[in-house]
């Protein structure tokens, strides 16, 4: 691993920062868990995508720029450094596109990639279920084949962005006679197909953060289904790796946390305790740790590496790393932070810090609980008895 920018990738950064200085909309864009926001969302991902910044691991023809992990690494350093908009379509770029890229045809690649660059389809992931959370190979839902096509029964809960999304990927049982991992597969299919009715969820801020989805009789395209026949749990757990292991969170996010947790102590330090100057700094070094692994990690693959079972670590690492800083500004601000949260006279930003603690509870539930990542831990890299 070099830590040294190439001049390619220093020149690289420097394009990169110029068009978001022009392309960054000015003005906050409202929460893309309403109607409203999610079309703002939409619209900046398809800015993006005109300037060719939509994903630029992907392939040129695919709306891509060919760009590899370390040149994805200085974007997303870019990209937190501007204070650009969140990815509403973070499960379709960050999650579905690695996948597509690893399993799908290349008519599906040509089908699906460039729509979700151009923020034309916005994704959202099925897998969870009511009985099936952490323990996802419980899952119930049918597809059962019936000539070309899959006929859907069943429910999918806790699927983010699926208010308002158009299109879902999820694991569905294809052999009803099966088990556990077995004869489970990855399908994709359009929200608004006859049968599908979504009722949204309130996350704790009472945005509709998430759907429940109900399938009832929902024919889905037998070309839909995304690598073989009963494949579906192998895939999915490739998903669970980028997710878990490297695209959904960059470090630069993190960084990006650290620098603004330094300059609120900075401006209350004569009244906290040494002991908050300690988490401070902790955070910081917590998240160039982060990022330097993160690099390694980038550099690993990049030789033909595998994400592997280091995504677990990783996980728990950034989750946990989210919420004690949250909690260190909360601290930092005290009674205050909430008195301060309509976004009136705000120079702590206390709504941003309060809204991303709420956020940040539940870094270690989703993609997976912490706890089921300690026993993945536990048992496939420390080989400890069950
Ligand atoms: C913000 C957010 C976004 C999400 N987005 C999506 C999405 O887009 N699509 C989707 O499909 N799902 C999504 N989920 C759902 C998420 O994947 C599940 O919440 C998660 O897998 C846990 O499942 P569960 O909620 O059913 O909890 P349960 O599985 O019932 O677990 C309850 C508690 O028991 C613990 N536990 C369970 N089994 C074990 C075990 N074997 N060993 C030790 N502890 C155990 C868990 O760690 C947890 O603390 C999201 C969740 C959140 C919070």
């Amino acid at each position: 691993m070099d830590l040294t920018y190439t001049p390619g990738q220093q020149a690289f950064r420097a394009d990169v920062r110029a068009w978001m200085a022009a392309n960054v909309p000015a003005h906050k864009l409202k929460s893309y868990d309403t109607r409203e926001g999610f079309e703002e969302h939409r619209a900046w991902e398809r800015t993006l995508n005109e300037g060719r910044y939509a994903m630029i691991t992907w392939p040129e023809i695919l709306g891509g720029r060919g760009a590899n992990l370390i040149e994805w690494l200085i974007f997303e350093e870019e990209y937190y450094r501007a204070g650009a908009p969140g990815r509403v379509n973070q499960n379709g770029i960050f999650l579905l596109g690695p996948t597509l890229m690893e399993y799908g045809t290349p008519e599906q690649k040509a089908r699906f990639l460039p729509r979700m660059a151009a923020g034309e389809d916005i994704w959202a992931q099925g897998w969870s279920e009511p009985g099936a959370g952490s323990d996802m190979a419980a899952i119930r839902t049918k597809a059962v084949r019936d000539g070309d096509h899959y006929v859907i029964n069943g429910q999918k809960t806790w699927s983010t962005r699926a208010a308002f999304a158009d299109w879902c990927f999820g694991l569905f049982r294809t052999d009803p006679n099966s088990e556990r991992h077995h004869g489970m597969s990855f399908i994709l299919l359009p929200l608004d197909t006859p049968g599908i009715t979504r009722r949204p969820i309130p996350q704790l801020d009472g945005e509709p953060g998430f759907a429940e989805l109900f399938f009832d009789d929902v024919r889905v395209p037998v070309e839909n289904r995304l690598g073989g026949e009963g494949e579906g749990w192998n895939i999915a757990m490739a998903t669970a790796g980028f997710e878990r292991g490297l695209m959904l969170r960059s470090p630069a996010r993190f960084q990006e946390t650290a620098k603004r947790l330094v300059t609120l102590y900075r401006r209350h330090q004569a009244k906290v305790s040494p002991a908050v100057g300690e988490a401070v700094l902790k955070a910081w070094m917590d998240a160039e740790a982060y990022c330097l692994n993160t690099y390694m990690t980038a550099s690993r693959l990049m030789a033909g590496g595998k994400i592997g079972q280091e995504a677990s670590l990783n996980k728990i690492f950034w989750s946990e790393l989210d919420r004690s800083m949250h909690e260190t500004a909360l601290s930092i601000l005290g009674a205050r932070a909430e008195l301060l949260a309509n976004g009136v006279d705000d120079p702590d930003e206390a709504t941003r810090w309060l809204k991303g603690f709420l956020f940040s509870l539940a870094g270690p539930i989703y993609a997976g609980t912490n706890e089921i990542q300690r026993n993945v831990i536990a048992e496939r890299l420390l080989k400890l008895p069950r």
